[in-house]
Parts: C-alpha cells; structure tokens; sequence
C-alpha cells in the first residue's frame, strides 16, 4: 500500500500571527484563517509557502 506523502506544517502569519496548520502540498492557495492574508501557493504540485514556517509535521 502506499501512503500518500501528506506533510503538515505549522506557519505562523506574518501579518497577524494566527498559527494555522496547513497542507504542504495544497493544489489551492491557502490563505490565513483570521486576516486573509495568502500563506502558500501551489506550485507544480508542491506548496510555496509564503509565511513563517514554525514546525514541519510528518
Ligand atoms: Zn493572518
């Protein structure tokens, strides 16, 4: 069985500081929960994040 490569990080907001966990690997923009602010975008299949990273979840 193969698992998919789910990766999780926790990013802070540069512009709010609201912490969120999101999907490394989204196909959507992601954009922070509180301001709005965008906090990756997708980029040939992979997540360019455009905020703070805190921690990476495996
Ligand atoms: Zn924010």
């Amino acid at each position: 069985m193969n698992k998919p490569k789910s990766r999780f990080l926790r990013v802070k907001c540069n512009d709010c500081e609201n912490e969120q966990v999101i999907f490394g690997s989204a196909s959507e923009k992601v954009t922070c929960l509180v301001c709005g602010r965008t906090l990756a975008e997708p980029t040939g299949g992979k997540s360019t994040i455009t905020t703070h990273i805190l921690e990476v979840l495996d």
